[in-house]
C-alpha cells in the first residue's frame, strides 16, 4: 500500500483532516496557498492513516468500496462514470424555497430536510459560514431546517473534516453527511476502521465535483469586485441572476470598503479568475482524481449542464440514487420535487468536460509522473501518452495555469498592484493555451463550415 507519507510529501493531499483524526503523528495546516493540508508532525505514522487517506489508499479504489457498499442492492446497475446507481434523475425541488436559495435545483438541502423529517438522521453535517474570523466556511451540525438553509450554496473553498469528526465520536447520533467525492471516500474507508462513526454516519450525500478551490479564489474574485483581500467577509460563489441561464450566474461578495460595509454583486463573465477550465487556485490532489460523480455516496447531486435545462437559471439537479432508502425518500416525498428520471447517459453526458479531464487528461498526467520518475498515487486510469498531440498540449496548459494562478495571487499582493499584476501574469499564458484548446485547425474548419452554410 502507498504511504500517507508520500501523499503528503508529493504534494497529492487534498486535506480532507480524516488522518489527524485517526493519527496524533499528523495535523491540519493552512499553507501559503491557501489551501488545507497535512502536516507532518513525526516521521512515523499507523498503517491506519494510509488506510483511510483517500491517495494512499489506491487498492481500496471507488469501484472496491461501491461493490462492497451497493453491489448487492437489489437492481442495482454499474457505469464506469456514475459508479453504482439504482436511478439517475434530473429535477429540482420545488417547496420550502430550496431552489431559490440552492447553488441548482435546492435538491442536496432538500434531501438532508427530509432525512431530518422522516427521522432518519438527527443532524446534518455540511459547509457553513464560520463563526472563525480566520476561515470563511467550515464544516458545522445543522438540526433544523432553518439551519440546514443557512448553509445552503457550493463553497467553492478548504473545508476539513477533522473537528468535525471529533464531534461525532462525542455525540451517539445518527447524522448525514455532505461532500465531495474524495471527502467521502475517506469517510467510507474511515468507516472500514472506526465502528463508531460507522454506526452513526448513516447517509452519504456527495455532490459531482470539478475541482476544489483554495481560499484564494474567494479572495481574488472580491478583489476583482472592488473589496481588498483583507477586507473580505464572505463571498457567495453561485448568486443567481434573474432571467439569465444557470450557467450565467454572479458572486455576492461583502466586507468592508473605505471603512464602510459595501455588498458587490459580479457576473463571474466579467471576473478573469472564474472560467473553470483554467482551472486557477485548484488543489494539485485534483488532477490525480478519478472520481467525478461520488461514487461511494448513496446520493449525488450536481448541476445538469445541458442544454434544454441550462436555459433555466433558477437552477436543476442531475442526480445519481445508489441506496433504496433514499429512492423510498423521493418517492414519500414525491409532492415537494421536480424530477424526470432520465437514461444514466444524459447525467454522465452533463459532466463531459470534467470526465474527460479526469480519464484521459489524467492518464496522461500519470504518464508525465512516471517519465519523470516521480511517485504519484495508484489510479484506476492507466498512465500513456497515447493521445492527440493538442490534447497534450491542453493537459499541459492547465497545470501551468494552475500553478501560474497562485505564483500570480502572490505577485498581486506582494506587489501592491492588485488584480492588474495577477490578470498581466496570466495574460501570456491563458493566451497560449486558448491556442491550444482551439488550434489553428479547428479554427478554420469552423470557419470553412461557416461560409459554406452562408452564415459567416
Ligand atoms: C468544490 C465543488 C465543486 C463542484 N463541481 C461541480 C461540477 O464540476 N459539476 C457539477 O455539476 N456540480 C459541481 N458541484 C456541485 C454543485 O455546485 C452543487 O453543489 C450541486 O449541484 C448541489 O446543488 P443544490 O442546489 O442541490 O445544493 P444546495 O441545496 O445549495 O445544498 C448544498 C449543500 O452542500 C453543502 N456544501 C457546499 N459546499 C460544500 C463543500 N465544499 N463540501 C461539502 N459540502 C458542501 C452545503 O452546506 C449545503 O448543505 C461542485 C460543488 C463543490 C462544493
Ligand atoms: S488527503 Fe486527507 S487523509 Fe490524505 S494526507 Fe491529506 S488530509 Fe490526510
Ligand atoms: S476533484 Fe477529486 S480530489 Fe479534487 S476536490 Fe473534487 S473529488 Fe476531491
Amino acid at each position: 500500500m502507498d504511504r500517507v507519507s508520500q501523499v503528503i510529501q508529493g504534494g497529492y493531499c487534498i486535506g480532507c483532516g480524516v488522518c489527524p483524526f485517526v493519527d496524533a503523528s499528523l495535523a491540519m495546516r493552512m499553507d501559503e496557498d491557501g489551501k488545507y493540508q497535512a502536516v507532518e508532525l513525526s516521521q512515523e505514522h499507523s498503517d491506519i492513516a494510509s488506510r483511510v487517506c483517500p491517495f494512499a489508499n489506491g487498492e481500496y479504489n471507488e469501484d472496491v468500496l461501491g461493490k462492497e457498499i451497493f453491489g448487492s442492492v437489489s437492481g442495482i446497475q454499474h457505469d464506469d462514470v456514475l459508479g453504482f446507481y439504482l436511478k439517475t434523475y434530473i429535477g429540482h425541488a420545488v417547496s420550502g424555497g430550496f431552489r431559490d436559495k440552492g447553488s441548482s435545483g435546492g435538491l442536496v438541502n432538500w434531501m438532508a430536510s427530509k432525512l431530518l423529517a422522516a427521522d432518519k438522521v438527527d443532524a446534518v453535517i455540511h459547509v457553513k459560514e464560520s463563526s472563525d474570523g480566520n476561515v470563511m466556511y467550515s464544516y458545522q451540525v445543522s438540526r433544523s431546517v432553518q439551519e440546514i438553509q443557512n448553509g445552503a450554496k457550493s463553497k467553492y473553498y478548504p473545508i476539513e473534516l477533522s473537528e468535525v469528526l471529533d464531534y461525532v465520536k462525542n455525540h451517539d447520533e445518527r447524522f448525514v453527511v455532505i461532500g465531495i467525492p474524495c471527502f467521502i471516500k475517506a469517510l467510507r474507508l474511515l468507516e472500514e476502521e472506526d465502528e463508531s462513526i460507522r454506526n452513526r454516519i448513516k447517509y452519504h450525500i456527495g455532490l459531482v465535483c470539478g475541482h476544489l478551490k483554495s481560499s484564494f479564489f474567494a479572495l481574488a474574485e472580491a478583489w476583482e469586485s472592488g473589496i481588498d483581500p483583507e477586507h473580505v467577509k464572505n463571498v457567495d460563489f453561485r448568486y443567481k441572476l434573474p432571467d439569465r441561464p444557470a450557467n450565467d450566474y454572479a458572486i455576492k461578495a461583502t466586507g468592508i470598503s473605505n471603512g464602510k460595509p459595501i455588498e458587490v454583486v459580479k457576473p463571474t463573465r466579467e471576473l478573469s479568475t472564474t472560467n473553470w477550465g483554467y482551472g486557477y487556485f485548484k488543489y494539485n490532489a485534483c488532477e490525480y482524481c478519478d472520481d467525478v460523480l461520488a461514487e461511494t455516496a448513496d446520493v449525488t447531486c450536481g448541476d445538469a449542464w445541458l442544454p434544454g435545462y441550462q436555459s433555466d437559471g433558477k437552477g436543476t439537479n442531475v442526480v445519481v440514487v445508489r441506496n433504496s432508502d433514499i429512492l423510498d425518500l423521493l418517492e414519500k416525498f414525491s409532492s415537494e420535487t421536480q424530477l424526470e428520471e432520465v437514461p444514466s447517459e444524459l447525467v454522465v453526458q452533463s459532466q463531459s468536460s470534467g470526465v474527460r479531464h479526469r480519464r484521459e487528461g489524467l492518464s496522461y498526467r500519470l504518464h508525465l509522473k512516471d517519465e519523470a520518475g516521480e511517485w504519484r498515487p495508484t489510479k484506476r486510469v492507466s498512465a500513456t501518452d497515447n493521445i492527440p498531440r493538442n490534447r497534450k498540449r491542453v493537459y499541459e496548459g492547465r497545470i501551468q495555469l494552475m500553478n501560474e494562478s497562485f505564483t500570480a495571487f502572490h505577485g498581486a499582493q506582494e506587489s501592491g498592484e492588485g488584480m492588474s499584476f495577477f490578470v498581466r501574469h496570466m495574460g501570456p499564458i491563458v493566451k497560449a493555451y486558448k491556442k491550444a484548446d482551439n488550434p489553428l485547425w479547428r479554427r478554420i474548419a469552423r470557419k470553412v463550415k461557416r461560409i459554406l452554410s452562408g452564415t459567416r
